[in-house]
């Protein structure tokens, strides 16, 4: 690897340790969607250098995989008690590069630290089993083993938490990685390659590939990369799964997401008000669990909506960094499409009742910064585009529906799968819900039902391409595969030639 100078504020790739430039020459902006101030510039790797990461995780696997159980594990809590101690500064790197509030870039450390934690107690989960004498002196074992180098593509809106989800299970079962994080927001991941560094992981277990579509189209192709897990919206979870799989890998791709709250007659409509406002505009509506319809059902519309909009009134919108409720979106252009969504809604005759189109966002040097503050639309209908799209911006959509089963029906029909919550009183019907809704995350009261590490995390339909959740059983079960192993110990006594097909006998 000959890594070339690097100019100041650009951000490099990360392999075997270091950092490492790449030839390609070629960069990006990365921007504090803030102020719209430019802060640094992100290496976008050509196919020559990810080869070069990806050489960097095949040179550091056979070590790793050797490496004992209690060795791995070791790292691993060195790297909680890091992270534990530093999180303030990545949920900091996370606010200027992201946008979210300090305090909701601190939950995002905070979940993908559950993920570490979980791993931490991989050893359980790696017990394989065993069956002694299934034939005569003859015993059988399973075991699980690592995969080699895998990679991880994750998207800008949970810079530390998405990668999170994987690699310290992966690293803990023994595979090394390659992580290519959002070009947009990369110094999150960066930050981490340190600090797995300073916990004591090996050169070359930790790696990072920055860049765009090249480097995600050489890891899809490359045949050092084992498995895949990928995080973005659904047409780039699609072609990752087909392109992976068609070149032998094990892939998990998880997709976008349009999350309905159905909101029953005998819901505690305050609370239901107070969880649709958290999770529609939490992190400005950029998060794959965010609410953005809310089904009202029966005669309660008119209540919910005003309930909603007195609370959405009073948010305030603008730098993450100085104590505001909501932050900006994560490009100019990005805020510009959701506003056109917001366009769109109110021509095809939906209501505007809070209107987050020119917000004047507070706090410090705004004034160039992506702002859409939180907007309510009433009266909006399954054919408008507000409906049918995933926005992925702070735009909550009301449905009224006369019935449950309306409700239930317009869930089921939606592309997507992600998450989904229903607020009632009623313990009945919020079972019959959780059986009967065709979606992988459910909350019953909840709004956003992001399970704990020690549960699997991923949605069905277009949500999720795949049959392997993120972390969980399921993630470890991903990240290793089996072997099973058939022993017989002869005995001397039983010594002579037999060409027979072995059987019990
Ligand atoms: P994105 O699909 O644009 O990008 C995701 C990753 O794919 C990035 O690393 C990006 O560099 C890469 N990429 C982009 N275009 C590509 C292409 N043509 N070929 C190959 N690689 C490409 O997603 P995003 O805008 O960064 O993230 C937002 C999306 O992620 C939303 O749709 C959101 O719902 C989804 N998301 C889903 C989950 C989930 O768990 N299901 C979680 C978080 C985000």
């Amino acid at each position: 690897m000959t890594a070339t100078e690097i100019p100041v504020q650009t951000i490099a790739h990360w392999a075997a340790g270091t950092d490492f430039a790449g030839t390609s020459g070629e960069t990006a902006p990365v921007t504090n969607p803030a102020t719209g101030a430019v802060t640094g510039r992100v290496a976008l790797a050509s196919a020559e250098d990810t080869q070069a990461v990806v050489a960097a995780a095949k040179a550091a696997f056979p070590a790793w995989r050797d490496a004992s159980l209690a060795k791995r594990t070791a790292v691993l809590f060195n790297f909680r008690e890091l992270l534990n101690a530093r999180k303030h500064e990545l949920a900091e790197i996370v606010t200027a590069e992201h946008g979210k509030v300090r305090s909701d870039a601190l939950a995002e450390v905070s979940r993908g630290q559950e993920v570490v934690e979980f791993a931490c107690g991989i050893n359980h989960l790696l017990k394989g089993s065993m069956s002694e004498n299934v034939s005569t002196k003859v015993d059988v074992s399973s075991i699980r083993q690592a995969l080699g180098p895998v990679a991880i593509i994750s998207p800008f809106n949970f810079p530390a938490m998405v990668p999170m989800w994987f690699f310290p299970i992966a690293i803990a079962a023994g595979d090394t990685v390659v992580v290519k994080p959002s070009e947009k927001d990369p110094s999150a991941t960066m930050w981490i390659a340190r600090l797995w560094a300073e916990a004591g992981l090996p050169d070359g277990v930790f790696n990072v590939v920055n860049g765009d579509k090249t480097a995600v189209d050489e890891l899809l192709v490359h045949p050092d990369i084992k498995a895949v897990s990928f995080v973005g919206s659904t047409p780039i979870a699609k072609y990752v799964y087909e392109v992976g799989t068609s070149h032998g890998k094990r892939v998990q791709a998880l997709g976008g997401a349009k999350n309905h709250a159905i909101v029953l007659p005998d819901a505690d409509l305050d609370l239901a008000a107070d969880s649709l406002v958290n999770a529609g505009f939490g992190a400005a509506g950029e998060r794959c669990m965010a609410i953005s319809v809310a089904v009202a059902v029966g005669d309660i519309a008119d209540d919910l909506v005003g309930k909603v909009a007195e609370r959405a009134r009073g948010l305030k919108t603008g730098d993450g960094a100085r104590g505001v409720d909501m932050g900006p979106l994560i490009t100019r252009a990005h805020a510009d499409r959701v506003s056109s969504y917001i366009d769109a809604g109110e021509e095809a005759g939906a209501s505007v009742v809070v209107d987050g189109r020119g917000v004047t966002p507070v706090g410090g040097d705004v004034a160039d910064g992506f702002y859409v503050g939180p907007t309510l639309l009433d009266d909006v209908t399954a054919d408008m585009s507000v409906y049918t799209d995933e926005i992925f911006g702070p735009v909550l959509s009301v449905v009224r529906v006369a019935s449950y089963d309306d409700a239930l029906a317009l869930v089921n029909a939606n592309q997507y799968g992600n998450g989904t919550a229903i607020f009632t009183a009623d313990g009945g019907a919020a079972r019959r819900f959780q059986n009967e809704v065709e979606v992988g995350m459910v909350g019953i009261n909840v709004p956003i039902p992001v399970p704990t590490a020690f549960f699997s995390f991923g949605g069905w339909k277009a949500s999720l391409f795949g049959d392997t959740h993120a972390h969980g059983a399921e993630g470890v079960h991903f990240f290793t595969r089996g072997k099973v192993v058939t022993t017989r110990w002869q005995d001397p006594s039983q010594r002579g030639i037999d060409l027979g097909f072995p059987q019990n006998d």
